[in-house]
C-alpha cells in the first residue's frame, strides 16, 4: 500500500502550526457541571446569558463601580454576557480587560460635553430607516438590533439591545427597492446589532435579494458572534454563506485572550468556506492600549487567517469617557507594529468623522522634510532617508516619451 493511502489525503485541512497553548479554552470555566452537548450549542449558550445582577454575584466578585453600573444600565444598553465569553474574566483581577467591555460601569452614567448618542450622525445618513449611505458607492444596512453580548462602548447603543427610548425600525421593502434603484452602490455592509444572530433562513433571505441586484457586487457581514458565540458558526452557517460569495466578514477582537480554541475553529471554518476576514478592534484604555497586547492580538489573527482592518479610535458615544485614550496613544500603537512586524499585521488606525464624517485614517508622520528639493524621511528605527522631488530631470524624460509618441 501506498505512504500516502486515500483515506489519509481525504483528511481535513490542518490548522497552521502553533503553539495550541497560544490559543486555550476557557470552557466550561464558570459552568463545570454542564453537559458538554449543551456547551457546544448555540441556543444553550443565548438561552443562559448573564444579564442580571444576582447571576453574576454568584459567580465573580464584583467592584462597588461595576454594581451601581449594572443596576443603572437598565434603560441604557442592556447587560448581556454569553457563558463562552464571561469565562474569559479573570474573577481576580477587577483590571480584567474582558469585563472592562462587557460589565457596565457607574462611569457609563457620567456624560462628557463632547459625547453624543448618535457619535457618526447616522441618524441624519438614512435615505430609508435601516440603511445609512454616507459613501457614494456603499452603504451600511442594519438588520437587526440585537447582539449575542452588549459591548459598553457600543458606537450604536441609542439602538442597539432595545432598551432605550429609541428603536431601530429598519424599513425591509423600502431599504431593498431603494438599493435597487440606486445603481451606484455596489457594496453592502449588513450589520446592527449582530447579523449572524438572526436565523440562517431569515439572514439567506436578505442575503439571495441582494445578491439578486446585478449592481451589487459585494456583500459583508460586520459581526462580533465569531468571538462572542463561536458556537453559532455552524457548518450548515458556512455552507449557506458560501453561496453568495464574494461575501467577506469584519470580525471584532480587542484582546488577545478572545482568541480561544473555540474561536479559532469557528474562524477555520469561516475561512474555509471561502470567506475572507478582517478584524476592527477599538481601541479601549486599560483593555488593549498597549503595543504589546495589540501585537498579540494581530499575530493571532493572522494565525487565524483573519487580516486586521480597522483600529478605530473610540467613538465619542456617551459614557464612554473612561474607556477612551489619547490619540497619541493610537499612533504610538501603530508606530510600534509598522516595521516591526508582518506588513499584513497591521491595521489601518482611524477616526470616524464625530458627527458624520466618515472614517478618516490617523498615521505616524514618517515624512521629517519635504521641499523642492525632496523629501527627507524616517523609517522605523529612526534612521533618515532622502528620495528627490520630481523635477527638472523627470520633465526632460517626459518631454523626450511624448516627442517620440508623436
Ligand atoms: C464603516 C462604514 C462603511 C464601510 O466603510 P469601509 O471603509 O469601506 O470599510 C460604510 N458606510 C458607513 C456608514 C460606515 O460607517
Ligand atoms: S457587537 Fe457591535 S453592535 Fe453589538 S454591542 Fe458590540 S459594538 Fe455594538
Amino acid at each position: 500500500m501506498s505512504e500516502y493511502s486515500e483515506t489519509e489525503n481525504l483528511s481535513p485541512p490542518q490548522p497552521a502550526a502553533c503553539p495550541t497553548a497560544c490559543f486555550p479554552s476557557h470552557d466550561p470555566g464558570y459552568w463545570p457541571e454542564e453537559a458538554m452537548e449543551n456547551w457546544h450549542d448555540y441556543k444553550w449558550q443565548l438561552k443562559n446569558r448573564i444579564t442580571r445582577l444576582d447571576q453574576i454575584e454568584k459567580l465573580i466578585p464584583l467592584t462597588s463601580e461595576e454594581k451601581a453600573g449594572i443596576q443603572l444600565s437598565g434603560n441604557k444598553l442592556a447587560m448581556s454576557i454569553t457563558p463562552h465569553f464571561f469565562n474569559l474574566i479573570d474573577r481576580d483581577d477587577p483590571d480584567c480587560p474582558i469585563r472592562k467591555q462587557v460589565i457596565p460601569r457607574i462611569e457609563e452614567t457620567f456624560t462628557d460635553r463632547s459625547e453624543m448618542s448618535d457619535p457618526c450622525g447616522e441618524d441624519s445618513h438614512m435615505p430609508v430607516p435601516g440603511l445609512v449611505h454616507r459613501y457614494p458607492d456603499r452603504v451600511l444596512f442594519l438588520v437587526t438590533d440585537r447582539c449575542a453580548a452588549y459591548c459598553r462602548y457600543c458606537t450604536r447603543s441609542r439602538v442597539v439591545s432595545g432598551v432605550s427610548d429609541q428603536r431601530l425600525e429598519t424599513q425591509w421593502e423600502a431599504a431593498f427597492q431603494y438599493l435597487e434603484k440606486t445603481p451606484q452602490v455596489r457594496d453592502v455592509l449588513l450589520s446592527g446589532g449582530d447579523a449572524l444572530l438572526l436565523s440562517d433562513a431569515r439572514l439567506e433571505k436578505i442575503l439571495s435579494r441582494l445578491h439578486a441586484i446585478p449592481h451589487i457586487q459585494f456583500i459583508r457581514i460586520g459581526s462580533r458572534i465569531p468571538i462572542f458565540l463561536p458556537q453559532r458558526i455552524t457548518p450548515e452557517l458556512c455552507t449557506m454563506l458560501s453561496r453568495y460569495h464574494p461575501l467577506f466578514i469584519s470580525i471584532h477582537a480587542n484582546h488577545p485572550r478572545e482568541l480561544t480554541s473555540e474561536v479559532r475553529e469557528a474562524l477555520e471554518r469561516l475561512a474555509n468556506a471561502g470567506i475572507p476576514m478582517g478584524n476592527q478592534s477599538v481601541l479601549l484604555k486599560g483593555v488593549n492600549d498597549s503595543v504589546e497586547t495589540q501585537k498579540e492580538l494581530v499575530h493571532k489573527l493572522l494565525i487565524c487567517r483573519v487580516r486586521p482592518y480597522y483600529l478605530y479610535q473610540c467613538d465619542l458615544i456617551e459614557g464612554s469617557a473612561h474607556l477612551r485614550t489619547s490619540i497619541d496613544k493610537g499612533i504610538q500603537i501603530i508606530e510600534g507594529l509598522r516595521g516591526h512586524t508582518t506588513g499584513y499585521a497591521i491595521p489601518q488606525y482611524v477616526i470616524d468623522g464625530p458627527g458624520g464624517g466618515g472614517k478618516i485614517p490617523i498615521n505616524p508622520e514618517y515624512v521629517v522634510k519635504q521641499d523642492d528639493g525632496g523629501i527627507t524621511l524616517r523609517n522605523y528605527e529612526g534612521k533618515r532617508f532622502e528620495y528627490p522631488a520630481s523635477t527638472e530631470d523627470e520633465r526632460v524624460q517626459n518631454d523626450k516619451v511624448s516627442r517620440k509618441l508623436r
